[in-house]
């Protein structure tokens, strides 16, 4: 008003200097030309905007043809005509219109150009940078697109709502997960008017619409962050999350997104039933599934108790295979694994070699330390680099029936009366035996043994005391010979060893121990009386150097000849068989 008023005075009441002085302490550039087109004044943020030298002003204010000149000569207006342009720019002031418009500069600088004509003639022009501006009004719309897009791609519905509890923003998703009508939403739409529709089409149930409007809004306006799930009319499930915007520690709105979580939560169920039903499977029938990691750590267990009587929680983080396969193994793979022999093992093989296992019975023992036989069904799990995760697998508690399987086995391939071996086994025995030699070439040798004059212990004590004499005899035999030989009841009164890498002088000696065993044993004592027995013992050897086992019955013929001879020689004696006397067919 005041530039108005002095310019529309023509300065005359205003006095220079006092104008001067004004338009310094403005921000922008300032200058007035008369409607000679001559210039009144300038201020100093005017030549500096536009970078004029001193030198245009030594003469006093320039005019508008010479600051065009100039300007036209620097480039300012960029290429064409000098002339042309130097009166292109005379025109346009002349014609004395209020304008406003932005001119960049060649050093990329932005400035407003505002003029307004003059009531007495002439004038006045603002030259404000708008750089700063112009580049934070570009960043906001690049921001605000790049935040539409964002918004848009979005899967989960989003909306900001404000003080006035207006949606102020949604995107597509949030249409789409509320399953609105395409054209419900429009800008002014409240939440009270979606919460209004919902209710109508009975998203929340059988309700009173406007009440539960009220409510809602009533909830809205407290602005506090809330999480919900919301189950849909559709059956659908949708997770519902509001965060409060505030501005100055007030709240201005929130932030609302809403996720379909239908599949999330069907996963979820099925899940959770399928993980009862193998709960209940694992846990009503003799079944443990389990989990290891590459360490052969337990990382899962479940339904081990009930089998092992250790709690599966107190499994966990532990060696499977060390309890397994070393403490607790049954079968004494612990005296393998402490004397290093691994290999013996073949569930450490297995697992070495990251085979997968299928029904294999391992011997452990349960919390009692009694004997528990798992059947173990496992598999190698990796991941998608091939990398070993650890083992996956299921044991089966098959002890009832392992012990049924021994005790059929113990009825099929032993003596009820002694408990030996009984031919059966003895010939199967007998065959591992010959196979040995013909890989090494070690001999063995077969005991026929035979108690002398029994005939005359059953006939004179009975024949329960005859079976007490049998089991006796037994009992010497098989203390008297080593572990890997074995000790079997051919029939009657008769008795066979077999010993393994023996010779025929070490089978003599042996022959001999067992004789002298026997005699001087009491296997009963009928009515107090001492009852003594002899035995007579043919021997037979299989020689390793012929690499050929002579078969069963042909070395047993030998024994029994060789028998034959020592009840001829006297009874009480061992008798050797010529080697190779019989030959095989
Ligand atoms: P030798 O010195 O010639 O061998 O005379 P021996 O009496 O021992 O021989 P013999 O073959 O004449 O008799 C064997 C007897 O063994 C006949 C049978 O009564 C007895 N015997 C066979 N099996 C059993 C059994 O399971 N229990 C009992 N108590 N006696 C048996
Ligand atoms: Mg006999
Ligand atoms: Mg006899």
């Amino acid at each position: 008003m005041d530039t108005d008023r002095t310019a529309g005075d023509g300065g005359g009441t205003l006095p220079h200097d006092l104008l001067q002085t004004l338009i310094d302490f403005l921000p922008s550039g300032v200058t007035l030309f008369d409607s000679e087109l001559r210039m009144v004044a300038c201020n100093r943020q005017f030549r500096e905007l536009l970078e004029f030298p001193d030198e245009l002003f030594a003469d006093g204010l320039p005019c508008m043809r010479r600051l065009a000149e100039f300007n036209v000569a620097r480039g300012e207006y960029g290429p064409g005509d000098p002339a042309g342009q130097v009166e292109g720019v005379l025109e346009r002031a002349r014609r004395m219109q209020a304008h406003v418009f932005e001119r960049t500069r060649p050093d990329g600088r932005v400035l407003e150009v505002r003029g307004n004509p003059l009531p007495g003639g002439g004038f006045v022009t603002i030259y404000t940078d708008i750089t700063e501006r112009k580049r934070a009004e570009e960043e906001a719309r690049r921001a605000a697109s790049y935040l539409d897009a964002v918004v848009s791609a979005l899967p989960q519905g989003i909306t900001v709502i404000d003080e006035a509890l207006d949606i102020a923003l949604w995107n597509p998703a949030f249409v789409k997960v509320q399953n609105l009508p395409d054209d419900f939403m429009r800008p002014g739409v409240s939440f009270a008017d979606v919460i209004r529709f919902n209710a109508r089409r009975g998203e929340y149930g059988e309700v009173d619409v406007e009440d539960k409007v009220r409510r809602m809004v009533e909830l809205a306006r407290r602005f506090e962050p809330h999480r919900l799930e919301r189950t849909r009319g559709d059956g659908g499930v949708m997770e519902v999350e509001g965060r409060v915007v505030s501005e100055g520690g007030r709240p201005i709105g929130f932030v609302t997104t809403y996720t379909d979580i239908t599949e999330r939560v069907n996963n979820e169920r099925t899940i959770r039933r399928v993980r009862d039903l193998m709960g209940e499977a694992v846990n009503f029938s003799p079944t443990c599934i389990w989990e290891t990691g590459p360490d052969g750590r337990y990382t899962f267990v479940q339904g081990m108790e009930k089998i092992l009587g250790v709690p599966d929680s107190h499994m966990l983080g532990k060696d499977r295979w060390q309890r397994l396969c070393g403490d607790e193994c049954a079968e004494g793979c612990a005296g393998a694994a402490a004397s290093g022999e691994r290999g013996d093992c073949r569930v450490r093989r297995a697992i070495a070699a990251r085979e997968p296992i299928e029904r294999w019975t391992l011997a452990t023992r349960n919390r009692r330390g009694e004997a528990v036989w798992l059947s173990c069904t496992a598999r190698p799990v990796h991941d998608e680099h091939g990398e070993l995760l650890g083992y996956r697998g299921v044991d089966v508690d098959v002890s009832e029936l392992t012990r049924a399987h021994r005790d059929l086995e113990q009825i099929a391939l032993h003596d009820p009366l002694t408990g030996l071996a009984n031919r059966r086994k003895f010939h199967s025995r007998y065959e591992l035996e010959a196979a040995h030699l013909q890989r090494t070439g070690s001999s063995f040798a077969l005991l026929l043994i035979d108690i002398d004059f029994f005939k005359q212990v059953n006939d004179r004590w009975g024949h329960l005391v005859g079976d007490d004499c049998l089991r006796g005899v037994a009992n010497v035999l098989s203390g008297n010979v080593r572990a890997v030989d074995m000790v079997g009841r051919f029939g009657g009164e008769e008795f066979l060893v077999l010993l393994s890498d023996t010779g025929v002088e070490g089978a003599r000696t042996v022959a001999e121990k067992l004789r002298q065993a026997v005699a001087s044993s009491v296997p009963a004592s009928p009515g107090g009386a001492a009852l003594r027995l002899t035995v007579s013992i043919g021997v037979a050897c299989a020689p390793g150097e012929r690499r050929r086992a002579p078969d069963f019955d042909h070395l047993l013929a030998e024994a029994d000849r060789a028998v034959y001879a020592a009840k001829h020689a006297g009874r009480n004696r061992v008798c050797t068989a010529l080697p190779g006397a019989t030959q095989n067919p």
